[in-house]
């Protein structure tokens, strides 16, 4: 009997592995901040980590979160993509640029 042939890695892209994405890479996509959901009680809310470094991951933020509505220590920190939402056509801030004047 023939071993099951694995269908990939998950872990992988194309062969190469995923990175984490950092303040930086957030940054460069035009998303200046985070928001925080508490894995106990779904509080969520907006972080500004305009201080912090392009070196330090996304993902490492939420680790050392404590929540303010039920004290619970972690949390998943996502970048704020609404920020980049007012940039997008129907957003207050989106300037159309050629050729879609
Ligand atoms: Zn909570």
């Amino acid at each position: 009997m023939a071993a099951r042939k694995a269908i990939g890695d998950p872990r992988r892209w194309c062969g190469e592995p995923i990175q984490p994405m950092t303040l930086g890479n957030m940054r460069q996509s035009g998303v200046r901040g985070l928001v925080a959901t508490c894995c106990a009680c779904s509080h969520n809310t907006e972080v500004d980590v305009n201080a912090w470094p392009d070196d330090v991951s996304v993902r490492s933020f939420g680790l050392h979160m404590r929540c303010t509505m039920c004290g619970h220590l972690g949390a998943t920190a996502i970048p704020n993509w609404k920020e980049r939402a007012d940039t997008m056509p129907g957003g207050a801030r989106y300037r159309a640029s050629a050729p879609y004047r």
